[in-house]
């Protein structure tokens, strides 16, 4: 029923983990720093339908700011403004959750973090012989984790 679908998307909320419904990194669409924001960048922008760009830069292809798509509506592509250029004017930082942190929790922090609807989701890698790292799985935005409560499942 209805209701038995709603209570256990609600029971799920505080057991399940973000892990579970992130995008995985290899999938997230992202641009470089380095990148011109320029006819074909805004193109492939277009094409990907996604409102929240992760931005990575250097050769580790770090990520720490975002560029939200509806920014971009101000400037010309035939300027070819850098994009790391554009970051210093319309960059927001981008907020990290581990990727073992429940559904309920990612829901406070989002409402905490205002209006950066995306987080970059890490774990601890312990797997190799060297010292353990922060490695960023995944993307996780406030849709992914909603979905959860009103899963038709
Ligand atoms: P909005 O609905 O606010 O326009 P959006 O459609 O860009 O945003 P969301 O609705 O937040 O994105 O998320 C929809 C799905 O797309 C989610 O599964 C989310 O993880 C994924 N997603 C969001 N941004 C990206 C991105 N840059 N690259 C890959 N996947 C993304
Ligand atoms: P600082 O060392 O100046 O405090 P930081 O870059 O480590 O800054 P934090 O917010 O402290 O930023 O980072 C939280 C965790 O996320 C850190 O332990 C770090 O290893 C990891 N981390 C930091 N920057 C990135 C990044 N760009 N991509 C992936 N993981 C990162």
């Amino acid at each position: 029923s209805a209701d038995h679908k709603l209570l256990s998307g609600v029971l799920d909320f505080s057991r399940k983990s973000i892990r579970h419904v992130m995008t995985p990194i290899a999938k997230a669409f992202s641009i470089s720093a380095d990148a011109l924001f320029d006819y074909e960048t805004l193109e492939a922008i277009m094409e990907s339908g996604y409102s929240r760009i992760p931005v990575h830069d250097g050769p580790d292809r770090n990520i720490d700011y975002l560029l939200v798509v509806k920014h971009l509506a101000l400037l010309s592509p035939e300027d070819r403004t850098p994009i790391r250029t554009i970051l210093q004017f319309y960059g927001k930082p981008v907020q990290r959750m581990f990727d073992d942190t429940t559904l309920d929790k990612a829901l406070n922090q989002f409402k905490r973090a205002g209006h950066s609807n995306l987080a970059l989701v890490q774990r601890v890698n312990n797997d190799g012989p060297g010292d353990p790292f922060y490695e960023t799985v995944g993307i996780v935005t406030l849709e992914d984790v909603i979905e959860e409560l009103i899963m038709d499942e």
